[in-house]
């Protein structure tokens, strides 16, 4: 179980980002966030992945367990170690280096046996990043980096995989690609957590989902009961 409470982060002196987030994980769970523009949720997902500190920014209050340990005052490798694993914002492949080399970037935390198992699932997931292996990252298409950019993050063996808005920029048939294959993380025994501005996208794939305003979590509940709710409707489901 991930579990974060009364989490409080702040950028500078004058940037209040997180004002008391609660949450939870389980560890066979998928989790949506959602929210608008400037909710919240990048902070949220850097704060445990212990990436804050490269954007300026510093938990104030709370804590965040990965079972029974804290984890919120570890480096980023150490959380990576523990299981939690974040593939980039923005996709971030790198893209000079070949696919291959990317996907060895990212298990450079595991012994070579369990790298051999990771690469074998992640081309399981995503047969595109075999058929492309030696191909530089640069040249494939925005959906094909976003595989890489997931594929990356499974070579390190994650217990729970952080996504910060996998559909961004995506053709819809590439965003129900991507959702396919969450599903299939998922269902493999990995923990997600899934930041999405597409509320239909994260609320067909999580199980419960969370609505951040302005650092808080203004709704929570089962996708099921947050698809009916008026106000997720209204705000992210084109009021229909
Ligand atoms: P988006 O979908 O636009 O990325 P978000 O929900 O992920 O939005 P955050 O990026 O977490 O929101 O931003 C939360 C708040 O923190 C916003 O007010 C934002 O302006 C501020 N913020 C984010 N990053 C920084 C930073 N590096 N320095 C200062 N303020 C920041």
């Amino acid at each position: 179980m991930l579990s974060v409470r009364d989490l409080h982060v702040r950028y500078g002196r004058s940037v209040a980002a997180l004002h008391g987030v609660d949450l939870a994980v389980p560890d066979d769970g998928v989790l949506a966030v959602l929210g608008s523009n400037g909710a919240g949720k990048s902070t949220l997902l850097r704060a445990i992945s212990g990436t804050l500190r490269l954007h300026r920014g510093l938990i104030t209050g709370g804590e965040i367990r990965f079972g029974d340990r804290r984890i919120d005052r570890l480096d980023p490798a150490a959380i990576v170690r523990r299981g939690v694993v974040g593939a980039p914002e923005g996709r971030q492949v790198f893209t000079r280096m070949t696919v291959e080399e990317n996907l060895r970037a990212g298990g450079i935390t595991r012994s070579s046996a369990e790298r051999a198992t990771a690469r074998r699932r992640v081309h399981e997931l995503f047969p595109v990043l075999r058929a492309r292996a030696h191909q530089r990252g640069g040249l494939l298409s925005g959906g094909e980096q976003q595989m890489l950019a997931i594929g990356r993050a499974l070579m390190s063996a994650p217990r729970v995989l952080l996504l910060d808005e996998p559909s961004l920029g995506l053709a819809p048939r590439v965003v129900e690609q991507i959702a396919r294959i969450i599903r299939e993380i998922h269902a493999q025994g990995t923990a997600v957590v899934l930041v999405e501005q597409n509320a239909v996208m994260a609320l067909g794939v999580a199980d419960h989902a969370v609505v951040l305003e302005v650092g808080r979590v203004a709704l929570s509940g089962s996708s099921e009961e947050l698809s009916r709710s008026e106000d997720v409707r209204h705000l992210y489901l084109g009021g229909h």
